[in-house]
């Protein structure tokens, strides 16, 4: 029933996520959170200004918890296993909490996990409940830094992958996971080679697309196989970047990430109102993810905001790119 109502709403659904504020005095952008998925912000600085209202199928507030998020997120990894494609974004300005709903705090305890974490360990522990199918899980890391795509697992020694391992990342580096140590650890070394390529100035992560694709390979006795990714992706930062600022290296890093974000956009837009022709050869990222956007895959994304008032122009600007994107 429920991958019925799913069908009937379309496969797109987005979320907004608020931060909690790091300076508890200091005034806060959002004025109402409805359980209905609506939030209503408005400018502080300006409190004659209009308040604006913008309807999600789910709104999580400062005081939500992982397991929160996770708890609706559930349903989606579940159905990975039963043969669909999945793709959940984090979107948001930097410093909005993209990677901390996929990952975690940085170098946080176990019980602050993301939903990367959380999404592996049901695919374990879903996969080995199930009689007559076996289950096989590899994984990916990859980073799109400036319209390049890069491994992030490379350093590791790999099984070759076996099975129908249809990918469009044939050389991306592919390794089995099997328990939650093993992901804490490519995760770990995922990370160390992103921060490597990293120059002192520029906080990379900020500015390139970080994604991990999950291959969940079955096999039944009758010998049937069967192929579905997960892919969970953290955006880099949508922030603007002041163009009479920013030059060289930066200029061409905003252009990019302006670029793949509203390539991205318009492919979810064009996949929510059914058009014909969906832009996906437009960006990296696009063409990426292609097979976990589109025909049977679902699609999440989370819309961060940071409650701040000097983020209130960012907010905005996320909330009407959420907007668009969702079909509600
Ligand atoms: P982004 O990845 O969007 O740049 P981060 O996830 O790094 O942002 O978040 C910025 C900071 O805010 C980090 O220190 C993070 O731990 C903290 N943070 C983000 N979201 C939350 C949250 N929901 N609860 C508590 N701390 C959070
Ligand atoms: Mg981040």
């Amino acid at each position: 029933l429920y991958n019925m109502l799913q069908e009937l709403r379309g496969n797109i659904r987005v979320f907004c996520r608020i931060r909690p504020t790091f300076n508890s005095t200091s005034r806060s952008s959002i004025e109402y959170i409805g359980e209905d998925g609506s939030v209503m912000v408005f400018d502080p600085l300006k409190p004659q200004s209009t308040r604006k209202v913008f309807q999600f199928n789910k709104v999580f507030g400062p005081k939500a918890t992982q397991g929160d998020v996770y708890k609706e997120t559930q349903s989606l990894i579940r159905s990975v296993v039963d043969g669909y494609n999945v793709c959940i974004f984090a979107y948001g300005q930097t410093g909005s909490g993209k990677t901390h709903t996929m990952c975690g705090p940085s170098g946080g305890s176990a019980k602050d996990n993301g939903i990367n974490y959380m999404a592996l360990n049901d695919l374990f522990s879903i996969s080995s409940t199930r009689e007559n199918v076996k289950y096989q899980i590899n994984v990916q890391m990859v980073e799109i830094y400036n319209e390049q795509v890069r491994d992030l697992l490379c350093t590791l020694e790999i099984r070759t992958c076996t099975g129908n391992g249809q990918t469009s990342l044939p050389d991306a580096k592919m390794l089995p996971v099997g328990s939650t140590e093993d992901v804490i650890n490519v995760m770990k070394l995922g990370e160390i080679n992103r921060a490597s390529s990293s120059t002192a100035m520029n906080d990379r992560s900020s500015r390139s697309h970080s994604i991990l694709i999950v291959h969940v390979h079955g096999e039944e006795d009758s010998g049937e196989a069967t192929h579905s990714c997960l892919y969970l992706v953290d955006l880099a930062g949508s922030e603007r970047v002041d163009r009479s600022e920013a030059t060289g290296d930066r200029l061409k890093e905003a252009q990019h990430i302006n670029k793949s974000l509203s390539c991205l956009g318009d492919v979810i837009t064009a996949l929510a109102q059914k058009n014909s022709h969906i832009p996906y050869r437009n960006s990296k990222l696009t063409q990426l993810l292609q097979k976990s956007l589109g025909g049977n895959a679902k699609t999440l994304m989370f819309a961060h905001i940071s409650p701040e008032i000097d983020s209130y122009a960012e907010t905005i600007s996320t909330l009407k790119f959420a907007q668009r994107v969702s079909t509600v």
